[in-house]
């Protein structure tokens, strides 16, 4: 994961701190804050959350008042903190980012997210990961516009042994998303997933559509999948998404591959929105769900 070289590159920057055999003083926290934001810059995080990064690690190390011994162990927790923080941008444990489904209630799960991003995969890992926990769990394909999305989520779900809807005939995603729900709701279902379409870019269409089915199927969580291998593109996409659907939580996909991931992290600052799972690869098991905590300490190592 290239995600890894940038843990590399911020260890490295904090582990010269004593290379010198000289106490850390400001001028030794300076070159490591640049170091450190250089490398959060080349894995396309953007300029304004690097800045805010380092200024708030600044203001929280206090040199002159920490014992020299105990300086670098300051720094190393500030940075950290300021990691998870960068990643957590509401200040909540991200387990509350995760939909919580209720015994004997129905709740409906909807994912936008443009195409290619993963909406199709994660939406069969996302109904394993509720039906692994016991809960009634059903997918509804609501994407008429893709020739073959139906066809990718009934496989998948038939893989996963995962009851799914879909139309081949019905050319109204509203129309299809409704009947779906419905269907699901009548047969007592706990959780119902809807896969929305995504073509395209930003049009207005699609978002009028994400609305349309939105209040149609009136979903307790609408999550926003983002593809984090797109680099600096994902901040203005998870923006233009954000404004449109108001999402409440994102799915990253691409976790595994070559994704720098920084767009992906920018993105989650920006519309300050707690990320609920990671994806991790094209497997329909791929799916972490993701805490900011163990996320950074995995990047650190
Ligand atoms: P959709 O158009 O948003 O529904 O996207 P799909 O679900 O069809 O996924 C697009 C491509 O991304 C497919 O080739 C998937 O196998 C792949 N994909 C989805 N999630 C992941 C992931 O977490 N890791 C990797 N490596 N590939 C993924």
């Amino acid at each position: 994961m290239v995600l890894a070289d940038l843990g590399k590159s911020i260890n490295q920057a904090i582990g010269g701190l004593v290379s010198g055999q000289q106490d850390v003083d400001e001028q030794a926290l300076d070159g490591m804050l640049n170091e450190v934001s250089k490398a959060l810059l080349k894995h396309d995080v953007g300029l304004r959350h690097v800045a805010a990064l380092k200024k708030n690690i600044k203001s929280s190390v206090n040199l002159e008042n920490t014992p020299p011994s105990q300086r670098k162990n300051v720094i190393q927790k500030a940075v950290f903190d300021q990691l998870v923080a960068l990643v957590s941008p509401t200040g909540e444990q991200t387990e509350s980012a995760v939909f919580k489904p209720r015994k004997h209630k129905c709740g409906v799960i909807m994912l936008v997210g443009l195409q290619g991003a993963g909406k199709t995969t994660t939406c069969t890992k996302l109904a394993i990961y509720y039906q692994r926990r016991g809960f009634k769990t059903g997918l509804v394909c609501a994407d008429t516009f893709r020739a073959g999305a139906f066809d990718q989520l009934k496989q998948n779900a038939t893989k996963a042994k995962i009851p799914f809807y879909g139309s081949y005939v019905e050319p109204d995603p509203v129309v299809v998303a409704s009947e779906g729900v419905n269907k699901f709701k009548k047969e007592g279902f706990e959780v119902i997933i809807v896969d929305t379409s995504g073509r395209h870019r930003q049009e207005t269409e699609l978002f009028d559509e994400m609305v349309q089915i939105s209040a149609a199927v009136k979903p307790s969580q609408t999550l926003m999948v983002l593809d984090a291998s797109i680099g600096q593109a994902a901040e203005s996409q998870a923006k233009a998404f954000k404004e449109a659907s108001d999402f409440g939580a994102i799915i990253l996909t691409k976790m595994d591959g070559h994704a720098k991931g920084g767009g992906a992290i920018s993105a989650v600052a920006a519309t300050k929105t707690p990320v609920a799972f990671i994806g991790t690869g094209e497997h329909i098991y791929d799916l972490e769900s993701f805490t900011p905590q163990q996320f950074v300490s995995r990047l650190l190592g």
